[in-house]
């Protein structure tokens, strides 16, 4: 309808503006630094699509168009001036809202956060923002990180580009929508048990978890502090190891971040080449009681890695069949600790009990931790009460450690045989919204697969291994050793380049909602 009294001038140039979008991250940083195109036409045409679409995917919950067109009018001018500048700088980017940003919403998509202005920035942010990467808006996500679904926001689901009914993962939805609906072209997420690697799977997109400590945790709202992780969102490997760059490295304000250079990830995806690797598949997670569609572009994706010269081997690792149950132990315990600041006392929401004249602090609390948490979040602080209590603390969180351990020994054997190993990201395609929304344990299955490398801190990558019989996307993980990140994008952007060959291009192109929308 949009269509039908546009004048020729006007569509071609919303078509100017479709192409710029539907570039890579790479290729908008070429034409930045050639200077066929300024961060303000980049940044602009990105807040234009913002505004045509996402009032159906609702990506964001917050947008920023004042602050990232003076970031963009900086750089350009920079450039104009001669300064040195880095390669992305110009290149704008989307946060995830669970990452604190100076002067900007935070909310995690909680009430409890909600008007809170952080008085600082996340780390992440900081190197965002000297790097001169214009910072397009926050993105929704499920409450405080929690969820595979983005239906625990307490703003409202963000909905799949693919097919505006069905959900976009979690919790991360927000970030892999805005990257696979052209809104931004590249996002940061985070990690705790699959949420950047599941939103990736079902959306079409590339979705990686560095190393544990290998981007700093400081200025995210923890969730689980030994599991949680940052990392990129984007629609191909190589910009997932530019993001991953610019955001990686040591920092002193985070105790565990690793004190060690990023590793060489931009190098291993410009190779692409698995002449000799061996890669490893998963015995326990190799697809078999899967959606059919995915167990068969799973297939096919490790046939085409033979073709490109590498080596399969298959390994066991019979401790996964324990990792979703020790997750949902150690992962409720440490949130319990985590939240428990949101106290109503510092910053967040408060709220007075009703018909109590003169509260007491704890009454305060109480009615505010009621009215603030969504039953997600609450139903995960009270499992993880009840897993710390003294008399219950060895037989649930006790046990659930030394499955971790068992896991991190499963891992170094099947790594003795392989390079990276390999699966399926998630056992299905992206359902329908509100489909699994009453039933949690249907909910935590989506991550069976994602929540070992979180259990023992490895890189996880997740990328488009084709489409299902459903016409949706299907996601294959590649796994590989604690700081040895390199690999999986080495092997991921050798599958990506087989696998677009066959497609003719990226998959994102057979979007069919993505297409209604322009
Ligand atoms: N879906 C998982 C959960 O609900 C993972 C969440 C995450 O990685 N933040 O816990």
């Amino acid at each position: 309808s949009m269509s039908a009294d546009t004048t020729d001038e006007t569509s071609k140039g919303s078509t100017v503006t479709d192409d710029i979008i539907r570039l890579s991250a790479a290729e908008m940083a070429s034409k930045l630094g050639d200077g066929s195109l300024t961060s303000v036409e980049l940044t602009q045409a990105h807040l234009d699509r913002i505004a045509a679409v996402d009032g159906d995917v609702h990506a964001f919950l917050h947008v920023n168009a004042e602050e990232a067109l003076a970031t963009a009018a900086q750089v350009d001018a920079d450039r104009a001036a001669g300064k040195t500048l880095h390669p992305l700088a110009g290149v704008p980017v989307a946060v995830k809202d669970v990452v604190t940003t100076k002067g900007q919403p935070t909310t995690a998509g909680s009430k409890m956060l909600e008007g809170w202005i952080p008085p600082y920035d996340a780390t992440i942010v900081t190197k965002l923002r000297a790097a001169g990467m214009p910072i397009l808006g926050k993105t929704n996500m499920d409450e405080f990180a929690m969820g595979s679904s983005t239906e625990h926001s307490a703003y409202g689901p963000t909905h799949n580009p693919w097919d505006l009914e069905r959900i976009p993962g979690g919790s991360g939805g927000g970030s892999a929508a805005a990257v696979a609906a052209f809104e931004a072209p590249l996002a940061v997420g985070t990690d705790t048990g699959g949420s950047i690697r599941q939103p990736a799977s079902v959306t079409g997109t590339v979705g990686t978890k560095p190393t544990y400590g290998g981007i700093s945790r400081y200025g995210l709202i923890a969730m689980a502090s030994s599991l949680d992780q940052a990392g990129p969102c984007t629609r191909s490997v190589l910009d997932a190891a530019l993001l991953h760059d610019v955001m990686g490295g040591h920092d002193g304000m985070d105790s565990t971040s690793i004190d060690a250079p990023v590793p060489p990830v931009v190098e291993a995806a410009k190779r692409g080449d698995v002449s000799g690797m061996k890669i490893g598949i998963i015995e326990q997670l190799d697809g078999e009681g899967y959606q059919s569609g995915v167990k068969a572009r799973f297939d096919e994706a490790v046939a085409a890695l033979v073709d490109a010269d590498a080596e399969v081997v298959t390994v066991s690792c019979p401790s996964f069949e324990q990792a979703l149950a020790a997750y949902y132990l150690v992962m409720p315990s440490e949130v319990s600790s985590n939240l428990a600041k949101f106290d109503a006392m510092r910053y967040g929401l408060r709220v007075s009990p009703e018909g109590v004249e003169a509260p007491s602090a704890e009454q305060v609390m109480a009615a505010s931790r009621d009215a603030g948490f969504g039953s997600e979040v609450k139903r995960r602080i009270i499992l993880g009460t009840y897993a710390l209590s003294s008399g219950y603390y060895d037989a649930y969180y006790g046990q659930a450690q030394k499955v971790r351990t068992l896991i991190a020994r499963d891992f170094a054997k099947a790594f003795e045989t392989a390079d990276v190993l390999v699966s399926p990201t998630c056992p299905t395609t992206a359902f329908k919204l509100g489909e699994k929304l009453e039933d949690p344990m249907a909910m935590y299955l989506n991550d069976v697969a994602t929540i070992p490398a979180n259990l023992a801190g490895l890189p996880g990558m997740s990328l488009p291994a084709g489409l299902s019989d459903d016409g949706l996307p299907v996601g294959f993980q590649i796994l590989a050793p604690a700081t040895k990140d390199e690999r999986m994008y080495e092997v991921g952007a050798a599958l990506e380049k087989a696998l677009e060959k066959t497609w003719g291009g990226p998959l994102l192109a057979k979007a069919p909602a993505l297409k209604e929308n322009n």
